[in-house]
């Protein structure tokens, strides 16, 4: 589990290397923040791993790797209990 701060996004985890935007904010990825605001304003982990998911599938990435990925989710910061 990534330990670093500043290097993934807080709410998705996605390694802000890989971001493919513009990011906005210094916390959060440029798909989990834009225009000002946080996109998921939501609670529930397992629906915002469910849309995490079909953004990865649907920008190409591997089916598996997507659920690795958003697996990995419940370790952000912003779902830590
Ligand atoms: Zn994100």
């Amino acid at each position: 589990m990534p330990q670093q701060t500043g290097t993934y996004c807080e709410s998705c985890m996605m390694p802000f290397a890989k971001d493919p935007g513009t990011r906005e904010s210094d916390r959060y990825c440029s798909l989990c923040f834009k225009d000002g605001k946080l996109q998921y304003v939501g609670n529930d982990l397992k629906e915002f791993q469910k849309i995490v998911y079909e953004n990865m599938v649907k920008n190409g990435s591997n089916k598996l790797f997507a659920k690795f990925a958003t697996f990995m989710i419940r370790f952000a910061p912003r779902w830590k209990k």
